[in-house]
């Protein structure tokens, strides 16, 4: 259930709807919006009779939440949201661009990709100090020293970082590097994980879970949310299916469902839905001709020797070349 409140009522009133609602036993959370302020009500065990609130002092209409999802929702929040991290726009009509490796190899390598993606229009730097890898021989990240050359790269090229947390014990030591907090598919609905970034003060990048329905992946989102984090971005970054050709299948109709159900900002990372370059191209551009936010894309100056993902890395070039082809497809489809 969600209280619309009047687009000029006062903030006792607010306050005393709140109050009304916690009074009743169920949990009020307030949702400011660019006009008015709207309320949800959750915790709720059965339906809420709306006519508790109708009468209230500033409540425009009381509206039932059909959906599970209810403040990832646009039901609850009709407006888009925004969210700055450093220069960067995320959300809205903006197109932001993330690059950079799968992982930090060693200070020389992230710093020289960095500068090349920079240089190509990247906005925010990605790269991994602990790797989620299916096997425990393969690479496993620096760990803190990653996350160190993070430091760095934001120091010396101004761009924030975002990198991935993959447990409780290594939270913190995350969030106090990260500007963007990054849960992988394969942690989609670790719920204490979700639980933990829900109380983080940074934004988090949620990736869409391998096999996760959409109504998965935006309950997931709801768990960060429902811990007071509203600074959510939500990552397709393709599913599993019975192809062969690429290493998962991008599902580029699901940009088009979560803007529609969700107020939350949605990227797209090809280079792990695609598996080999020659797709992150293409990929890249579908996803910007159906609106998705902004890209995350992975990028080696010298792929045939990372140390992850270095068949799905786009070589700087190529990454200079798909910034300039980004740029034309959001004009043509935001002029
Ligand atoms: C990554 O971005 O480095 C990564 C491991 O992605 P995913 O969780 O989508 O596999
Ligand atoms: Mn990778």
């Amino acid at each position: 259930m969600l209280v619309v409140m009047h687009n000029k009522a006062t903030q006792e009133e607010i306050d005393n709807v709140i109050r009304v609602i916690e009074k009743r036993g169920y949990m009020a959370r307030p949702i400011p919006g660019g006009e008015r302020v709207s309320i949800g009500i959750l915790h709720n065990k059965g339906s809420v009779d709306a006519s508790h609130f109708r009468g209230l002092a500033g409540v425009k209409d009381v509206i039932p939440v059909t959906k599970p999802y209810k403040l990832v929702s646009r039901e609850f929040k009709p407006e888009d949201t925004i969210i700055r991290v450093g220069e960067s726009v995320i959300g809205g009509s903006g197109m932001v661009m993330m690059a950079g490796p799968c992982a930090i190899e060693s200070e020389t390598q992230a710093l020289t990709i960095a500068g090349h993606v920079k240089q190509a229009g990247a906005d925010i730097f990605r790269g991994g100090a602990f790797k989620p890898r299916t096997s425990p021989y393969s690479f496993q990240g620096l760990g803190k020293e990653g996350l160190e050359i993070l430091k760095k790269v934001r120091d010396e090229t101004g761009m924030p970082v975002v990198t991935e947390v993959m447990d409780m014990g290594t939270f913190d030591l995350v969030e106090e590097f990260a500007d963007i907090i990054q849960i992988g598919t394969r942690n989609m609905q670790n719920f204490s994980l979700l639980r933990r970034a829900g109380k983080a003060g940074k934004p988090v990048l949620l990736k869409r879970g391998m096999a996760a329905t959409i109504e998965e992946w935006l309950m997931a989102a709801e768990y960060i949310l429902e811990e007071g984090n509203h600074e959510v971005i939500l990552c397709e970054r393709g599913v599993r299916t019975f192809v062969n050709h690429s290493r998962n299948t991008l599902d580029i109709s699901a940009i088009s469902v979560v803007k529609k159900e969700s107020h939350l900002p949605i990227i797209v990372d090809p280079s792990h839905a695609a598996g080999i370059r020659d797709q992150v191209i293409p990929l890249s551009l579908a996803s910007v001709a159906v609106n998705a936010h902004g890209l995350m894309v992975e990028v080696h100056h010298t792929p045939d020797d990372a140390l992850s993902d270095g068949a799905q890395s786009l070589y700087p070039e190529q990454y200079e070349a798909l910034c300039r082809k980004v740029a034309a497809v959001h004009k043509i489809f935001h002029q």
